[in-house]
């Protein structure tokens, strides 16, 4: 998956602009971070836009960005790409509703629970 190394990149990245569609698949809306059952992510229609991950960094900053007051789960966190969790996504573009998505798996304990959110351009952050 091709790197996005900035925000400015990840906003290049989003080219088609995000009409902002109400979902019409089993994602549903997802402003804030979900745990993804697998059955919810229909790989036929997602395409992969590229990943946050820098290859070069082996063990990404567990620091999060919260400029305003918010939290990790707060429906209106900003997407900031050098921070926790936004530095451990991928990108993906929903053919369906015309959405991009974030998603990376958070690891705690045994558990392996991937999560998705909707990436609102509008709340990129630097
Ligand atoms: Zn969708």
């Amino acid at each position: 998956m091709k790197h996005i190394a900035s925000s400015a990149e990840l906003k290049t990245a989003l080219a088609s602009p995000n009409k902002r569609q109400v979902c019409r698949c089993a994602l549903g809306a997802c402003a804030g971070w979900e745990s993804l059952a697998e059955y919810r992510w229909d790989k036929t229609q997602m395409r992969p836009v590229g990943s946050l991950r820098d290859p070069s960094i082996e063990e990404p900053t567990l620091e999060e960005k919260h400029p305003q007051g918010t939290r990790y789960d707060s429906l209106e966190a900003p997407v900031a790409p050098l921070f926790f969790p936004y530095n451990q996504c991928e990108v993906w573009h929903c053919e369906r509703c015309d959405r991009h998505l974030l998603r990376y798996t958070e690891f705690g304990g045994y558990n392996v629970d991937p999560r998705v959110r909707e990436l609102d351009p509008d709340k990129i952050i630097d």
